[in-house]
């Protein structure tokens, strides 16, 4: 992005109407910017209308996006993905979409494909289970993910190689076959910073999953369909390696991917009892997880400025220094 071709002073802050758009865009209009919604139906704008910091709810066909974002770039706006964004318009939309987008774009793609995805976590010397490429290798209980599976459905356990077989053969597309890690789900938020020129740890979640987390009592098959998310502490003795972790994945998109990362990012792990952090996915964008924190700020936001922020409130802080030192190039692509 070329940001002279921008109005600073006139910059708006837009998402899609959902996933964590109220979080995004009351934090932008905390922070002084136009805010605009674009929703996928009336039912969704007239939800977003009644909110007093939205200044524009637009409503617009997700198919053709183009046109949705050419006309954002004419109204100065940054565009904030999130988890929705993606799944709405399409990962090779949101990679064409002419408009500035907060963060490194071309992780969409990695992000699309599971093996890759495994492989950057790998490369950047994060722990993450093992992986098995057919059935002869495998020993014990183990994970099968579907490619493009939404908010765990899709994904199955199976406790031995037999079990594997007979669930397999009732599947259809790509998957990743690996190691089950037997421990607590943590979540782990960050920001990157280039204007500060560092990583923050944000925040952490637990994700409440359906029926892993239900009153199910073992009669029916684990599903990981995610309801809502709850909020998390870590011992302190984690952070130094929950903080590695963040920053070795800046520095592996960095040499594979070729971008910088700017904004929210997540790792989502296992953390075993023996407390080592096993990593099995990533999210290159706000996750739905920092919602917990709107409104009044994770405690780890305290340790950066002092004051709780929220992830939105943190998106519109590094907008407006990077507008105000010329540098908002750094910060979308
Ligand atoms: P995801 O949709 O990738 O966030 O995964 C959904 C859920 O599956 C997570 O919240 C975890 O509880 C669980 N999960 C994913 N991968 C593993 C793994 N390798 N071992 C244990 N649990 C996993």
């Amino acid at each position: 992005m070329d940001s002279k071709n921008y109005d600073v002073e006139k910059l708006a802050v837009a998402t899609v109407a959902s996933h964590t758009a109220i979080q995004i865009l009351r934090g932008a209009k905390k922070y002084g910017f136009r805010t605009i919604a674009v929703a996928g139906s009336e039912r969704a704008a007239s939800f977003y209308r009644r909110l007093w910091f939205i200044d524009d709810v637009w409503i617009a066909d997700f198919s053709s996006f183009k046109q949705v974002a050419e006309k954002l770039r004419r109204e100065n706006a940054i565009l904030i993905p999130h988890g929705s964004y993606v799944e709405y318009v399409g990962w090779r939309q949101a990679l064409e979409a002419p408009v500035p987008t907060l963060g490194c774009r071309e992780l969409i793609k990695w992000e699309a494909d599971q093996h890759k995805k495994m492989e950057l976590l790998k490369n950047a010397g994060i722990p993450t289970p093992r992986h098995f490429v057919s059935l002869d290798q495998v020993n014990g209980v183990v994970i099968v993910k579907l490619f493009g599976a939404k908010g765990g459905r899709g994904y199955f356990v199976a406790r031995d190689r037999e079990e594997l077989r007979r669930k397999l053969a009732r599947i259809d597309g790509d998957y990743i076959i690996q190691e089950y890690i037997f421990g607590v789900p943590a979540y782990y938020h960050y920001f990157a910073s280039p204007v500060y020129n560092r990583v923050e740890i944000f925040g952490a979640d637990i994700r409440y999953e359906s029926n892993v987390d239900g009153r199910n009592f073992g009669l029916v098959e684990p599903t990981f369909v995610v309801v809502g998310n709850l909020p998390l502490v870590l011992r302190e003795s984690l952070l130094p390696t929950v903080l590695e972790y963040g920053e070795n994945f800046v520095k592996v998109v960095r040499e594979m991917v070729r971008c910088e990362m700017a904004g929210p990012y997540c790792l989502e792990s296992i953390i075993r009892d023996d407390m080592s952090i096993i990593v099995f996915e990533f999210s290159g964008r706000i996750v739905a997880g920092t919602n917990i924190y709107m409104g009044y700020g994770s405690p780890y936001s305290t340790l950066y400025f002092d004051k709780p922020m929220d992830m939105g409130e943190r998106i519109a802080h590094e907008i407006r220094e990077a507008a105000v030192r010329g540098r908002l190039e750094a910060l979308v692509t």
